[in-house]
């Protein structure tokens, strides 16, 4: 959604709609109500890394320096995909790596890290909610978590994990974002608890998953289990990241399971080899206070421009390259079920 949009407009009505408005005009006033249908549109991107390794921040090609050589423009990263994030009501994305002035721990051989100030490219880039449960988001300690906290409250970005929810009203419908670090099934009571704890006939929860194994397109048996668990329990959407490539989409009672959406603006590395990445979307329409009616599609990206030295700055891709893109999330999804989402 773009800065400043108003959350509470007036639904837009489609085109079916507006024909039955006309000749509801003719009626006399008492049966011109419009039907009451509330329909958000949400977006979804995977790996965020906003900076990079602690101690690459002058090296040439980094996260750091490219943005301070580009002119320090915080628009940058989002820059050419913002007129689909800006697009939607809600955009939720996984930051991975904290964002602070502090040391980080040095057991670890990839400690991400970006300033404070970057939070303020999230706010430009129209993405208003972050998960923190992730394998990074701990790189600088309590104090990381705390600063990166501070830092995107300043700039209005809403975070969720770690133990908390982000609980926001919608165009009149309470949205409940959920993040678990889904590395093993141990997790899985917590999530259904949550999920159960949350649940409402007429909200809508949506459940994040850092999972599955770095550099593999298909999902694990553990990340379905859990995935489905999750729908079991009342989520809405499934959402996963962690394996930095894309993986399939999985219908399971109607719900959507997104395995894996891939790396976005992802500073911790500075030539993937893989650089297909996708938006999800997801349209979830309300009617008489429940949920009524799902749309989804794929929007597929490169989270590059440039192919060769990682630009951190995602562009749509068309034609032959996301056709490609399309293939590959099809490939990886239970036989065919995403081919039937776009
Ligand atoms: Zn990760």
């Amino acid at each position: 959604m773009a800065e400043g949009k108003e959350l509470d407009q007036p639904v837009e009505a489609d085109e079916g709609a507006v024909a039955q408005e006309e000749a509801r005009a003719e009626l006399p006033p008492a049966a011109s109500a419009a039907p009451a249908v509330t329909t958000i549109t949400i977006s979804a991107i995977g790996d965020n890394t906003l900076g990079g390794p602690v101690g690459s921040e002058r090296a040439k090609g980094s996260f750091q320096h490219l943005h301070s050589s580009s002119g320090a423009d915080f628009a940058r990263p989002f820059s050419a995909v913002l007129k689909v994030l800006e697009a939607d009501d809600l955009t939720i994305g996984n930051l991975e790596g904290p964002l602070t002035d502090q040391g980080c721990r040095t057991d670890h051989t990839f400690a991400f890290r970006g300033e404070p100030a970057f939070a303020e490219m999230l706010k430009r880039g129209s993405v208003e909610v972050v998960s923190l449960a992730n394998n990074h988001a701990e790189d600088c300690g309590s104090k990381g978590v705390a600063d990166t906290r501070t830092a995107l409250k300043a700039h209005g970005v809403g975070h969720f994990g770690l133990g908390v929810a982000d609980v926001r009203t919608v165009r009149g419908i309470e949205v409940v974002n959920l993040g678990f670090t889904g590395g093993n099934l141990a997790v899985k009571r917590e999530v259904v608890e949550a999920i159960k704890a949350h649940r409402k006939p007429d909200n809508l929860v949506i459940v994040s998953f850092h999972w599955g194994i770095e550099g593999t397109t298909s999902f694990s048996s553990s990340q379905q289990t859990l995935g489905r668990a999750a729908i079991d329990a009342g989520a809405d959407l499934v959402l996963g990241h962690h394996p930095h490539v894309l993986q399939g989409i999985e219908n399971y009672k109607g719900k959507r399971i997104v395995y894996s959406l891939g790396n976005f603006v992802f500073g911790g590395h500075g030539q993937p080899s893989d650089l297909d990445t996708m938006i999800f979307r997801a349209r979830f329409s309300f009617s008489k206070g429940a949920l009524s009616a799902t749309g989804y599609e794929i929007v597929p990206a490169h989270m590059s421009g440039d192919k060769k030295q990682n630009d951190f700055r995602p562009v749509l891709v068309s034609g032959s390259e996301a056709e490609a893109i399309r293939a590959k999330v099809v490939q990886a999804s239970p036989l065919g079920e995403a081919a039937a989402i776009f």
